[in-house]
Order: C-alpha cells, then structure tokens, then sequence
C-alpha cells in the first residue's frame, strides 16, 4: 500500500477529497471483482448522500421480515438444506453484558446477575438440538461467530458446554481450516480466558476498543486502558488466535481527528489483522441511554474529518479498504476473499465462506437457510417461552420470491466486488438485465453523472469516489427502498 499523497498533517484540517490508492492491481476497467481499486475520499459528495438506508447484511433487509413466517416454512427450508448436506455457519446470540455503553444500539440486556447465564445456556442447548435434528446433524461446520451483547458474560465451563455441545451434533475441523468466531470485551475476559477460548476451537477475535483517549473512554462509559487491550491482543496472538479484530467507533463525544489521530497510533503499533470502523448514529429516540452521552458530539463536518483522517491513517499503515466500514491487512482472508472475488456479505459484515446456510441461536438471532431468513424472539420471555414449550424461537422472517433472489445477488455482488458483470447475473437468473432493470439503470444515470459509478453495456462500476457511498448504489436495486422501515435506517455516515 502507497503512502498517501495527501495525507494531511497531524492536527491539520481535512482536505476537502483524496485518492488512496492500492499496490494491488486495479481492475478498473473490469465489471468483474474489483478488488483494492483507489479509494476517492470526496467530501461534498459524502454530503450529498448522506442519506438513511439498510446496511444490506442481508436482503431483504430484516425490516421487511414478517410475523406471519411460522415455524413450519422454516422447518421446509431446513430440510431442503439437509437434503443439500453442505456445511453450515452458526450464530450463537448471547444478550447479557455487565454494563452498558452509552452508545450502544445492539439488542442486549444489562445486568449484573450471573443466574442468568445459567437458564439462558440451558435453552441454548435445547434449541441448538433442536436445529440439528432439523437440518441434519452430523454436517460440516464451516463458520460459527459468538455476538452479543457480550458472549463472555457466560463462564468458561458454560462456553465449553455449549461448544462441546455443538461438537456433538456437527462436525468441527480440528485443523483450523474453519473460521470460529467470538467478540470479547477486555474487560471481562483476561488472558487466561483467551488461552481458553482458544483452547475451546476459537481461532479468530474480536474485541470492542471504540476509542482510546480517557476522555471518550468516560463519557460513553466504557473505561478500557490500552494495556488491557494490549494484554488480550498478546494472550490471542501467543496462544495461536488467527485472526484479531478490533471494532472502533468515530462520531463519538470530544472526538476530534487529532485526537482519534493517537487512538490510531495505538492501533497500527498494535496492528489487528483487521478493522470494522463505525460511523457512531445518534438515535436517542430509539436508544434512550444514548441520552446519557454528553452534549459535545462532533458535527457533520467534524465527522468527516474523522473518516478521512481514518482513511488515511490505515490506508499509509497498509490496511486495505474492505466496504461498509471494513479494513484488512492485505494478507488477512478478508482481503484475499475480496482479490479472489470470494467475499460474502453476511450478518456480521463480510464472510469469506462461501454460501452456507446459516443457523441463529439464542434471543433476537437471525439464521437465513436456503431462501428464507428466520428471526428469533427478541424478548428473553418469549424466546423462553417458545424453547420451554419444546419448539423453535422463530417470531418472524420471509421467505425469498425470485425477485428477491435477484436483487440479493445484485446487492450483495456490487457490496462486496464493487462492480457488476451483467452477463453473469443473467445468466444466473435467467433474466435481460438491462431489460429487467430499466428503470434502476435510469436512476443510476444520476449516479454516473456525479462520478460514483461507470456505466456501459456491459456492466457497472463503483468508482473510486462512490466507494463509501456503496450502500447508495445498491440502494438502487432495493425493492423496499421506499418503505417506512427503510426511510428509519441510520444515515450513510
Ligand atoms: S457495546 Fe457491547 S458491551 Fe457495550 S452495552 Fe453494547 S453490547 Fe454491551
């Protein structure tokens, strides 16, 4: 990775729009993956579409799920896959943390009473049986992730029940060619815990830092010295972790970009083999405790000078630009996924396993199989109501027609690749692109026009400088795009 040509000085203003550009070689004139092609930090255009909408984890999106998907169209769709025997990712939700975040928007549940780790785990179990039997056990696990809330608010022995659980009715590789997951709060799991977890088949982490700097470190309430980050990062990476992420949040109270400057300091010294960086959304309606955050977030301008100082800093410490707030070292799986036209857009970001079905455990989580996506109850009520009754938590999904497929695939290739061949989506879906998508390809017009795509006969390109601004792009092909639900999403930046 180049340096940056304009990167600007420590303490100095943003410049207004900068091109970091890769080692890798562009595809710039390729509809097919484009993989590390420039990155074009353009201020006004950032302003001009700043808009709400979906972070396409998934399509449609989970606000389009419905109450009327039951239990028996997830049951159909399991035993499709079964039939099918490929192997499977598994979410595992935990929703319990000690404390909370001022900032936090996640579906969780604060509390200090560690009795309930304990009923929780239980239902885990059932339900996790309960899955296998439907979808086959004995199946390969190719990717499993531990989210929350916090996972590690569960003991050890808990974690390890459950894993030896899962190991139980699928088939774990014990060579580390899967990719098992699990977020940590330093806070709460030492060294010790980290060996452990290891030591459990847990080969890759992710930790919460948000910000270094005391001062935004006390005002969202999450006090988190450097050394004990410093101290889970060495326990993961002496006991054999591959793979470390660290999520960090810009937007924050007193942020400012000379402060976040020695925030990223510590963070390239440390250097996480990649980076998800958040735009922070301010939704105090939604998420009362952001309320506590005090009076003194940074302003539209303000936080794009954070993203550009973000940009710039990981871009000259040679961390490649993924999409959708994500970074990679360039020899991470992530990146390579990505050069080698193999990403995946899932819950989590972005996967590097190919399509396997995805089972979710645990409240609120969210499984897609075969063409349907399946939500869990989001209360611990009703999701212990519905385990304890001997049946599934499902309370809502769709099931996908093939306009959905379509789109999915469109949305998802244009996330992770940045481009689109029209000839392959035709051919995978049996449809005239251009005729099919004539009034989408209309409305990009606008978008090639301002410089964020190329068009031509043959396919789309983001460019450079619509590179952050993805998300509009394949907002384009949304079908849902003008619905309530969607009109509520947080803004682009
Ligand atoms: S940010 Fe993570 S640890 Fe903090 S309250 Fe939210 S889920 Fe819990």
């Amino acid at each position: 990775m180049n340096p940056l040509p304009l990167m600007p000085p420590r303490g100095a203003r943003a410049a207004a729009a900068q091109t970091v550009h890769s080692t890798a070689h562009s595809t710039a004139h390729s509809h097919g993956a484009a993989p590390c092609a420039p990155l074009h930090f353009d201020a006004r255009l950032l302003r001009r579409y700043d808009v709400g909408g979906p972070r396409y984890t998934s399509y449609p999106t989970a606000l389009q799920f419905r109450d009327d998907f039951s239990v028996e169209d997830y049951a159909r769709a399991a035993a499709q896959s079964k039939r099918t025997g490929k192997p499977l990712s598994l979410y595992v939700h935990v929703p319990f943390c000690d404390t909370v975040c001022f900032y936090c928007a996640c579906t969780k549940i604060v509390t200090g009473n560690r009795a309930h780790a304990q009923a929780y785990v239980e239902r885990l179990h059932a339900e996790i049986a309960r899955q296998a039997s439907l979808l086959g056990a004995g199946r390969a696990l190719a990717q499993m992730h531990w989210g929350g809330g916090t996972p590690t608010f569960l003991s050890l022995e808990q974690i390890a029940s459950l894993v030896d659980a899962i190991a139980r009715q699928f088939v774990m590789a014990s060579d580390d060619s899967a990719e098992y997951a699990i977020e940590i709060d330093p806070r709460s799991a030492g060294p010790a815990s980290i060996r452990a977890l290891r030591a459990l088949g847990f080969n890759r982490l992710s930790i919460g830092v948000q910000d270094f700097d005391p001062r935004v470190q006390a005002a969202i309430h999450r006090i988190q010295p450097r050394a004990l980050v410093e101290a889970t990062l060495q326990a993961a990476r002496s006991s054999g972790f591959r793979s470390v992420n660290f999520d960090l949040i810009y937007g924050l109270p007193y942020q400012t970009p000379e402060s976040f400057s020695r925030t990223l300091d510590a963070v390239i010294e440390m250097a996480p083999d990649r980076l998800s960086v958040f735009s922070y959304a301010h939704l105090p309606q939604q998420f009362k405790m952001q309320r506590c955050l005090p009076d003194a977030l940074p302003d539209g301008a303000r936080k794009l000078e954070l993203l550009q100082t973000i940009i710039a800093r990981l871009s000259a410490a040679g961390y490649v630009y993924i999409g959708m707030d994500h970074f990679a070292r360039p020899d991470d799986e992530l990146a390579r996924a990505q050069a080698a036209g193999t990403l995946q857009r899932n819950f989590q970001g972005y996967s590097t396993r190919a399509d396997c079905d995805l089972i979710g455990v645990g409240m609120s989580s969210i499984g897609r199989v075969g063409d349907s996506y399946a939500q869990n109850a989001k209360t611990l009520k009703a999701y212990y109501d519905a385990i304890d009754a001997g049946g599934l938590a499902i309370a809502r999904g769709v099931r996908l027609t093939d306009d959905d497929r379509l789109r999915r695939d469109v949305i998802s290739r244009l996330m992770c690749h940045m481009a689109l061949d029209f000839t392959a989506v035709e051919q995978m879906h049996g449809i005239d692109f251009v005729a099919y998508f004539a009034n989408e390809l209309g409305e990009l017009a606008d978008l090639a026009a301002d410089g964020l795509v190329s068009l031509d006969a043959r396919g789309l390109r983001v460019l450079p400088a619509g590179r952050l601004l993805v998300r509009v792009v394949a907002q384009v092909f949304d079908a849902y795009r003008q619905s309530a639900a969607n009109a509520r999403c947080a803004k682009v930046m």
